[in-house]
């Protein structure tokens, strides 16, 4: 049983390769006689999240079925085929998507987020990215949070990952101005052509952030969808409208800073009678079923457009986690680790 374990907690910078190592596994992996909880996996596809760098620093967030501990495997979602199971709600052979271990097998002991897919017409790796928790996540930070209108102007940073091509894809299907912002020029084509945004900009190629935000939007933003937090919210706290939401998704230009930056213009909060609020999906997994009818006949109808980023193998697991946070991903980063 191929294994990722993390070394040792990161102290300072960004994570690492080095930061964890693979292993094989020699332990017997078995759903424990009598057990009425436990599920034994075949992990077929991980996902690469951007909080996963967060819990390699060993920072205290919530929820700690996702924490991580040096010497064992790391943590996250994944797409899984059910091998042996004590768990009345999960049968030998399902295919499950949710919380797993970055290994070949992993025997959950307790599933807290376990999902059984009931609709494999769609590639299963959809179940880490669209159809799983970032798909999720662009859902509620857009719909719940942001409280969309249909002419309302949006903007998206980090806008082709996993969230933000999901966030501008729902933004234009309900008549809004979109614009995104992405850090390659690769990335910002993929904006225009794959996923219809109406503009696009690399924030890299920008001295000015302040003055590229306004070129885009003359009259100010109603909604920023903010993945990256730091200098581009503060770029965009200057240019929001009166009554403007912004959805405080994520601050990944923030996690790994020893000392996060400063924000500046946060006045315009007051100033403008803006509402800014933060969330997090682990504890909103209810809304899933809602979710799920809404995109799964959007994606069916083709008016939903998606770009994975596949690594093959569980070696090239490590590279591909830290590649996220210099942005080597061109789409949902996901690690494929054996055949259905
Ligand atoms: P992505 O697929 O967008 O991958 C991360 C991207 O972030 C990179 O490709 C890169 O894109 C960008 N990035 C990396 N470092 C920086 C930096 N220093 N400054 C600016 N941009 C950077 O990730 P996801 O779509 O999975 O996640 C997007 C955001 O949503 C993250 O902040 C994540 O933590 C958050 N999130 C929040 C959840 C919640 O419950 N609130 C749940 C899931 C995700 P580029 O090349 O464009 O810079």
């Amino acid at each position: 049983n191929k294994q990722v374990i993390l070394r040792n907690f990161v102290v300072s910078g960004s994570p690492k390769e080095s930061d964890m190592f693979l292993r094989t596994g020699t332990a017997k992996l078995k759903v424990p006689e009598g057990s009425e909880n436990a599920v034994l996996l075949k992990n077929l596809y991980l996902s690469c999240d951007p909080t996963m760098g967060i819990r390699m620093r060993n920072m205290k967030v919530p929820g700690s079925a996702l924490l991580f501990e040096s010497g064992s495997p790391i943590r996250g979602y994944g797409v899984a085929r059910v091998l042996d199971s004590g768990n009345p709600n999960f049968k030998k052979g399902d295919l499950v998507w949710g919380l797993t271990t970055w290994e070949e097998y992993s025997l959950i002991t307790a599933p807290q987020i376990l999902f059984r897919i009931e609709h494999a017409d769609v590639p299963l790796s959809y179940y880490t990215g669209l159809l799983g928790m970032p798909g999720l996540t662009a859902y509620i930070g857009f719909f719940e949070i942001c409280t969309p209108k249909k002419g309302e102007t949006v903007f998206i940073s980090a806008a082709s990952g996993a969230v933000g091509q999901l966030v501008g894809q729902f933004a234009k299907l309900l008549g809004c101005y979109v614009v995104g912002t992405a850090g390659s020029k690769e990335k910002v084509n993929l904006l225009k052509s794959k996923f219809g945004f109406d503009e696009a900009f690399n924030y890299k190629d920008e001295p000015d952030l302040v003055a590229a935000i306004k070129g885009c939007f003359p009259e100010g933003i109603d909604i920023y969808f903010d993945n990256v937090g730091g200098k581009m919210l503060d770029a965009v706290l200057l240019n929001m409208k009166i009554r403007g939401r912004i959805a405080a998704c994520g601050m990944i230009s923030q996690y790994n800073h020893d000392q996060p930056d400063g924000v500046h213009n946060l006045m315009n909060i007051v100033l403008k009678s803006l509402r800014m609020e933060g969330f997090l999906t682990s504890d909103l997994f209810h809304l899933y079923p809602k979710f799920l009818e809404l995109l799964l006949p959007q994606i069916r109808e083709g008016k939903v457009n998606y770009v994975e980023d596949i690594s093959y193998g569980l070696e090239s697991g490590p590279r591909a986690l830290v590649g996220l946070f210099s942005g080597q991903n061109v789409g949902k980063k996901v690690v494929a680790v054996a055949h259905e």
